[in-house]
């Protein structure tokens, strides 16, 4: 196994360009995640970022959102006006995987199926949630990722990113950064967008951790990443 930057990407953060090159084809990141709202709350700064830097960015939702225990209202057309409005914001496309909430399923036919719908993008980084997580879909959707990203090679970037640390992610030890302090209210309100959600919950703790994060790295906030060592390395702004 070789470790190798992805071509036309610089190796180092200070390399990288405030722009793409005009002629330079669009690197593309799939952010993946459980629910409407993981994407946002542990990389919404990145992606934030990354859009502003040129990068087309795709966030893949395993699910929209449906409450299973309240059959008589059915949220995910709110949920997913939310998700588009945040990827609005942000500047990311949405996406949608199809599985339901809280009913994840990982087997054979859903790998494929996941990994048709990551091959089809052929992106050149993918940021998923780490798979140690109190939750049953937030765990499936990195286990599918990191499937898909086999299945293709192991090409491409592989993150993982932390989102609800204790609630939801446990034993997080980042090994990258990224300094989101200029883009805080935009992550804040892409957060926001989704309003059904408890934001000032969820977003407050988030914060902590974007806080904590800032603190490791010597910024003011940034969110962390786990590199997937059998990874290229990209180079996270
Ligand atoms: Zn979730």
């Amino acid at each position: 196994m070789a470790v190798a930057a992805l071509p036309l990407t610089p190796t180092t953060a200070q390399a990288l360009p405030d722009q793409l090159p005009a002629n330079r084809p669009k690197l593309k990141v799939i952010v993946t995640g459980g629910h409407p709202g993981d994407p946002e709350y542990g990389c919404g700064g990145t992606i934030a970022r990354l859009s502003d830097l040129g990068y087309e960015i795709v966030v893949l939702y395993l699910n929209k959102g449906e409450w299973t225990d309240k059959p008589s209202y059915d949220p995910a057309p709110v949920r997913v006006a939310e998700a588009a409005k945040a990827c609005e914001i942000l500047k990311a496309r949405p996406a949608f995987a199809g599985q339901i909430d809280g009913k994840a399923i990982v087997d054979q036919d859903h790998y494929d199926q996941f990994h048709r719908l990551i091959e089809t993008e052929q992106p050149d980084v993918l940021l998923t949630q780490w798979p140690v997580d109190n939750h049953p879909d937030h765990r499936a959707v990195s286990n599918l990722t990191y499937e898909a990203w086999k299945r293709m090679g192991k090409k491409c970037a592989l993150y993982f990113y932390e989102v609800s640390n204790g609630e939801d992610t446990v034993q997080f030890a980042p090994t990258d950064y990224v300094d989101i302090t200029a883009v805080i209210p935009r992550k804040r309100s892409a957060c926001y967008a989704h309003a059904s959600q408890s934001p000032d919950k969820f977003y407050s703790l988030q914060e902590l951790v974007a806080r904590m994060r800032g603190f490791e790295s010597g910024h003011q906030q940034a969110e962390g990443y786990i590199h997937h060592v059998q990874s290229p390395v990209f180079a996270l702004p």
